[in-house]
Order: C-alpha cells, then sequence, then structure tokens
C-alpha cells in the first residue's frame, strides 16, 4: 500500500486545507502514515504569517533533503502560504528537491503530479475504484475532506473545520495572507454542506467554517446569497452534528441578522473571535482595519446584548510601526474596559510584500514589543481568571474530545477549555459538568452524573 504523511503548520485553514489533500490523496489510492520514512508522500502545509511560523517550515524542508534526494521515487510537496498562488523563481531554485509545489487549498498539482508517474493500468484501477465508490455512496458523500491522518492513533477528531471562505480581499497593511491565499472566493452552500456532512460521518460533532473575513461569506456571488446566516442554518441542519462555530469576524461586516442567528439556532455556540488588533484610532487607521475603537466598543456591547453568556476573543498586535508608548496604553486600555474572553498576541514582523513592510518603518525595537507583549499578557491572565472564576460551582456543558494527560478535556459553549478525571470512555460525548477548580487558562470539573460520589468523597464519606 502506497503511503502519504502531511505535516501541517499554522492557522486552522491549513488544518482544513490538509484534510482536502488526504482526501484527494485517498482517492489515488494512498493510506497515511506517521512514520516519515515509510511515506511515499510527504506534504509540508506551511505558514508564513509571522517570521517564526517561516522559520520552522525552513528548517523542516531543509532536514526533509535526504529523505527526499536519497529515495528518488519518493514524492515531497511543498503547500501552503510560503508558495502562495504562484511560486516565485526564488523559491522553486531555493528548494529543487522539492517536486510538487501547491498553492493553498489547492490539492489540484500534486494529484496531477502522482498520476502523471502512474502506469496506464494502475490510472484505470484507480478509476474503476473511484466509479465504483462514487456508486455505492450517494453523490453528497463523495469524500471531500478525510479526518484518517489525524485519527492514525485510531481516535478520529470529535471538532473539525471547513473553509467556506478561501483567500481574503481585505489589505490590512501588516496582512500577508491576501498575498498568498488570492482574492477572496466563497465556497457554495451545498458544497460546504456536503462536506460538513461527510465529516460527521467521520465522527465529527462539532465544526467550525473558516474564513478570513467568515461573516463576508457571500459577498462575492450575486446577489449577496447565500450570505453567512443561510449557511448556519443549512449546517445546522445536517443531523447527528452538535455544534457550530465560525471564525474569523471582521467588525465591519457582524450584523445584527448573523448574532441573532447565534442567539437563536441552539447548536450555534456563543463564541464570536473578532479581532480589535489595537486600541488606537491612528493604529487603527495605518493598519487599514476600517474601524474605529468606539466602533468595536460599540461592537462588544451590541454582541454582549443579542448573544446571551458570549465568549469574545480578539487578537492584537503590539509594536505596529509607529506605535508610541501611548497608543500601546490605548490598547491595554480598551482591553482592560472590555474584558474579553480570549486575546490572542502577536509582536508585529514585517511580511515581504505588505503595505507596512514596504512603506513603514519597523520601528519599535524587540525589547519593546516584548515589553508590551508581555503587559497584555499579563493582563489577559488576571482578567481571564477572574471571568473563569464566574463558572466555580456552575455546571456546564461540555463536549470532550480527548484525552490528554491522564484527564478528559474538552470544551464548554464558549469554547473554555475543562479537564474532567473520569475512568469511563468519554470521547464525544456532551457531559453536564460541575466545575470544581477555574484557573486563567482552564477549569476542572467532575461529570456531573458522578457528583454526589465525588462530594462524599471529598467530604471523606465512603459509599456503600
Ligand atoms: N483574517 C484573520 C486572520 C489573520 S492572521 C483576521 O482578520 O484576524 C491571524 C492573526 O495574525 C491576525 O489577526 C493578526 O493579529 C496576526 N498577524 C497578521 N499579520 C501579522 C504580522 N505581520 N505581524 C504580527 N502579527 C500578524
Amino acid at each position: 500500500m502506497k503511503k502519504y504523511h502531511i505535516w501541517t503548520i499554522g492557522c486552522q485553514m491549513n488544518v482544513a486545507d490538509s484534510t482536502h489533500v488526504g482526501a484527494e490523496l485517498e482517492k489515488l489510492g494512498y493510506e497515511p502514515t506517521d512514520i516519515i520514512d515509510e511515506a511515499d508522500v510527504l506534504v509540508l502545509n506551511t505558514c508564513v504569517v509571522r517570521q517564526s511560523a517561516e522559520n520552522k517550515a525552513l528548517g523542516k524542508l531543509g532536514a526533509l533533503k535526504p529523505w527526499r534526494l536519497q529515495h528518488p521515487q519518493r514524492t515531497l510537496a511543498l503547500m501552503g502560504c510560503m508558495v502562495g498562488v504562484r511560486p516565485s523563481p526564488q523559491l522553486l531554485s531555493a528548494f529543487p528537491w522539492v517536486d510538487v509545489f501547491m498553492a493553498p487549498s489547492e490539492a489540484g498539482p500534486l494529484v496531477s503530479h502522482l498520476r502523471n508517474r502512474m502506469t496506464a493500468r494502475e490510472l484505470k484501477e484507480i478509476e474503476e475504484k473511484q466509479l465504483a465508490l462514487r456508486h455505492q455512496l450517494q453523490d453528497e458523500a463523495w469524500p471531500i475532506a478525510s479526518l484518517k491522518h489525524l485519527s492514525l492513533a485510531g481516535e478520529t477528531p470529535v471538532a473539525a473545520y471547513a473553509p467556506v471562505v478561501y483567500g481574503c480581499s481585505h489589505a490590512c497593511t501588516y496582512c500577508i495572507i491576501p498575498f498568498r491565499r488570492g482574492i477572496e472566493r466563497s465556497r457554495p452552500l451545498a458544497e460546504i454542506v456536503a462536506e460538513t456532512r461527510g465529516l460527521v460521518a467521520q465522527g465529527v460533532r462539532e465544526i467550525t467554517l473558516l474564513g478570513q473575513i467568515v461573516d463576508r461569506y457571500g459577498y462575492d456571488f450575486d446577489g449577496q446569497r447565500p450570505n453567512l446566516v443561510d449557511l448556519l442554518e443549512a449546517v445546522h441542519e445536517i443531523d447527528g452534528l452538535w455544534r457550530i462555530r465560525f471564525l474569523t469576524s471582521h467588525p465591519s461586516y457582524m450584523n445584527d441578522a448573523l448574532l441573532e442567528a447565534v442567539a437563536r439556532l441552539p447548536k450555534l455556540m456563543p463564541h464570536i473571535e473578532v479581532p480589535i488588533q489595537a486600541g488606537d484610532d491612528e493604529v487603527l487607521a495605518r493598519m487599514k482595519r476600517g474601524y474605529t475603537a468606539e466602533d468595536y466598543r460599540r461592537l462588544v456591547a451590541r454582541i454582549r446584548e443579542i448573544i446571551p453568556d458570549v465568549a469574545i476573543h480578539t487578537d492584537i498586535i503590539v509594536g505596529f510601526p509607529g506605535e508610541t508608548a501611548e497608543q500601546f496604553q490605548r490598547t491595554y486600555d480598551i482591553l482592560e474596559a472590555l474584558r474579553l474572553e480570549k486575546t490572542h498576541l502577536a509582536r508585529y514582523s514585517p511580511r515581504p510584500g505588505t503595505v507596512s513592510a514596504r512603506r513603514m518603518k519597523d520601528d519599535v525595537p524587540d525589547e519593546e514589543k516584548r515589553r508590551r507583549h508581555q503587559l497584555l499578557e499579563a493582563q489577559h491572565q488576571r482578567i481571564s481568571a477572574e471571568l473563569n472564576r464566574r463558572w466555580l460551582h456552575e455546571t456546564v456543558e461540555v463536549l470532550v474530545e480527548e484525552r490528554h494527560k491522564g484527564k478528559w478535556r474538552g470544551r464548554t459553549p464558549q469554547n473554555r477549555l475543562v479537564f474532567i478525571e473520569d475512568d469511563r470512555d468519554l470521547r464525544g460525548r456532551l457531559l453536564d459538568v460541575h466545575i470544581t477548580w477555574t484557573g486563567p487558562w482552564s477549569m476542572q470539573g467532575v461529570a456531573a452524573d458522578r457528583l454526589t460520589r465525588a462530594r462524599n468523597v471529598s467530604t471523606g464519606l465512603t459509599l456503600h
């Protein structure tokens, strides 16, 4: 049996892209493996959003040189944002041991490469197998995304991702993604529903719909329909799917209809990812984000008004070119005032081709970026710990995902991590959990149906 291995780094979109590559390779008769030396095909799915991510991919590419060159029959494919829409001549010549260069979300070049190397007989066999499979399956069950390479230990992920908008046509001045992922393209609704059905058939219970600006889903269709609300309603119909999330939202495209849909549809989780990036209007304008700090404040108030118990997550970049100490303080202050549930922090890193890299000086010293990052991290830790405390002694619903260091790990509707000690197999179960401990990054609890026992144990009573 021919084998493949996929190494994925970066965002959730890459994880989803890798499931598409997996499905295509399986249609060609390949099976996943965890052992690189067993693989005939190796795919590196890369990220360049910050220099640190790019360095990891470069390291891996170097390390794989002998893997490929000592075995001429193997195939090494480089995919993702390191390649971009069209690989640069520099990239092609820097890594001559790479066989195939694939744009983000495009498995096509690898499929053609492998097909070209097959004999006529092999091709015919594959075509016959595919035809038989198509006959056997209803058309909508035709595999679009495969989780097999993520399930090698025998445990299929409970939560998965499905891209709904590819690319991005916004031009945030710091961001390399539009250059590497191309213009914004929404996927047809039916295809997303079919993909999600397929994932549910593989055991998935929670789906996260992905887009760089997910709330722009459908803006590129005639009449701008179906939109994200239509899509959420359609995905909501899928039997066996219990939870739906979507990310990342851009503040300018979040509207009441969307927020009301989240509040109305029971499978939609009260969890919104909507980056602010900076709390100072001048910095926001130079980032070309298209909103002010006050707009963002109003949006947060609106989200909280419409969706009960909502958790709002945000992204921040510290040390954007020209960001003064005073401007940074505004970011600190707005986060202090808004008390959001989660903040993803990044230090500004100039990316090739972006407006900020070409026209603005990266003038905040590294040390100062680090200092600002640490200040926000400490603030985040404090606020998160305070917010989590409110769940102490409450009962929350947890979707259990996996075993981690002797405990079960799952998430609440608000995407809070919960660890549960339990000797049963809880994987993929939706449980009521009584929270017994909270910290800034996670909570611990006991399954409600085991509560009496746990209480008795903790009060020293024995059970008979
Ligand atoms: N389109 C999404 C995701 C963009 S990338 C969005 O609008 O948020 C994810 C995060 O990486 C961004 O939100 C931003 O905080 C960070 N990021 C992007 N470019 C960066 C850069 N050049 N330097 C540092 N952080 C960056």
